[in-house]
């Protein structure tokens, strides 16, 4: 089998036209003797909609969340009815999107009521995006001849009970989906299913987090072996800094599983953190490529990248930080005070991006979190504590960064009119960070751009798009 697992993200099934195109790409891989296992997300936008419908609701604004599903159910049968133009199958599907907005009001009454939004409501009311849109797909690629099945993901992707940021239980997952997907595949089916949700053993709906299903696609691939695990984005592949905030960024051609890791953890928001575990384990390379420009060739990531004659590959940033100052003069190097302060984090579950000690205090990154608060409270048990938000962390991710001399001076040339409040170089080979306020970003960003990427290695970046657009 020539097992292909296709991720299609929101904004390649954001409308009838999207949703039209992405069909397209995948009877292209049939047609080219690939067997396609599709995993799709939620409509562009639906699952911050559906938060906020829920978040309405809780607050007792009824007719204010009901209002949102009600547009939400609009913009999922005007999809359904422009794809498919044979009567029975629209009023089909016309019918199932009725059913799932008549349960989802049943849920946003009840949370209106009750004014009270658990993980596992929540998670219960974003699945219906992807329950949704995986249902549309099918349809539409029926429609298209490509024989597609839907397959609940609920039934694939198996995770403990940490709604809202569950964790794959991988031992039942490499059951699962060789048992429910294989058997169509083998059928010469294209089983289709929802990127994102999944459930628990007692089989609650719960999420794997925002983004997730880039994680599900990879989970996907690695329970079957796949040959690749295509991300089809609206970018042309992983680029050398958001697009969005960079115009000029360039795609990478290539890149290895450790540096888009870094890159991903580090706030790529082009991957979930989590995608590269699954390829890793595997050696399954991992295909970014954008469901709007099939032209392009997109950014393979594989085990290891041919060497770069550029000190980086891309610069990710991260933002919502906050910073935690811990200041205690008696005790901070007496043993066991960096486990006890550490078993804090822990306690409320709260990873901690980047350390720096010195004599006397401990400044430590975290998300900004609703725990915040709390945590602060418990540090000041041990020592005194600060803490301030609105910082972002930098990350610079390039090939044996460490063995570069003097590269550690040109970074801080290119933002020397930014103020660095923390340093971590030297804890990875191929990762330099460093955390500024959060409003200095994104300047900060085209700085480190414009002095890294003016004159690009061809063998890894897209230089030949930049030539074609400085020439038209
Ligand atoms: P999808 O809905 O397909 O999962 P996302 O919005 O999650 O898409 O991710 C794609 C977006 O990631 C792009 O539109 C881009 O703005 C952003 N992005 C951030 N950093 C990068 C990067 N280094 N390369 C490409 N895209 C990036
Ligand atoms: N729909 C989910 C989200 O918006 C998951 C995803 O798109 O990957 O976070
Ligand atoms: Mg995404």
């Amino acid at each position: 089998m020539n097992l292909v697992v296709m991720k299609f993200g929101g904004t390649s099934v954001e409308d009838a036209t999207a949703i039209a195109r992405t069909a397209a790409i995948v009877s292209g891989r049939v047609a080219s003797g690939k067997n396609p296992v599709v995993v799709v997300s939620a409509m562009a936008k639906v699952t911050d909609q559906l938060l906020r419908a829920a978040a309405a609701a809780s607050q007792g604004d009824r007719s204010g969340a009901l209002a949102i599903s009600s547009r939400l159910r609009c913009r999922h049968r005007d999809a359904a009815s422009a794809l498919l133009k044979e009567r029975q199958s629209c009023a089909l599907l016309a019918a199932l999107i009725d059913e799932k907005f008549d349960a989802l009001d049943e849920v946003l009454r009840g949370l209106a009521a009750i004014r009270e939004l658990t993980p596992r409501i929540s998670d219960l009311v974003v699945s219906y995006g992807e329950r949704l849109s995986s249902r549309i797909l099918t349809a539409a690629f029926c429609e298209r001849g490509i024989g597609a099945e839907h397959v609940d993901a609920r039934e694939v992707i198996v995770t403990d009970s940490e709604f809202q940021k569950a964790a794959p239980l991988d031992n039942v997952i490499e059951k699962r989906a060789p048992e429910k997907l294989l058997p169509l595949v083998a059928q010469g089916k294209v089983p289709v299913m929802a990127g994102f949700i999944a459930s628990n053993e007692a089989g609650l709906t719960t999420t794997l987090g925002r983004g997730g299903s880039d994680y599900t696609g990879a989970l996907v691939g690695g329970a079957l072996n796949a040959e690749t695990i295509e991300i089809w984005t609206d970018v042309d592949g992983i680029m050398t800094a958001d697009p969005r905030v960079c115009p000029d960024a360039l795609r990478v051609k290539v890149i290895s599983f450790e540096e888009a890791a870094e890159l991903a953890y580090f706030g790529a928001k082009v991957l979930h953190p989590a995608t590269i575990l699954p390829a890793v384990k595997k050696n399954i390379p991992v295909q970014v490529l954008n469901s709007h420009n099939r032209a392009s060739e997109g950014t393979r990531i594989i085990p290891v990248a041919p060497h770069c004659k550029s000190p980086f590959k891309s610069i990710a940033v991260k933002k919502k930080l906050s910073i935690i100052d811990i200041v205690a003069s008696r005790m901070l190097m007496t043993h066991g005070y960096m486990s006890r302060m550490f078993a804090i984090f822990d306690k409320h579950k709260c990873p901690v991006d980047m350390v720096s000690t010195s004599e006397v205090s401990v400044s430590l990154t975290v998300d900004s979190n609703a725990s915040l608060p709390e945590i602060a409270a418990d540090l000041s048990k041990l020592a005194d504590v600060k803490y301030e938000g609105k910082k972002a962390l930098i990350c610079m991710v390039g090939e044996d960064i460490r063995g570069q001399s003097g590269i550690a001076a040109q970074v801080f040339a290119a933002v020397r009119h930014v103020n660095v409040r923390m340093i971590s170089q030297g804890a990875s080979e191929i990762n330099m960070s460093f955390m500024i306020e959060e409003d200095d970003a994104d300047e900060a960003v085209r700085s480190l751009h414009a002095a890294f990427f003016h004159d690009p290695d061809p063998a890894v970046f897209d230089v030949e798009a930049r030539k074609a657009a400085v020439s038209s």
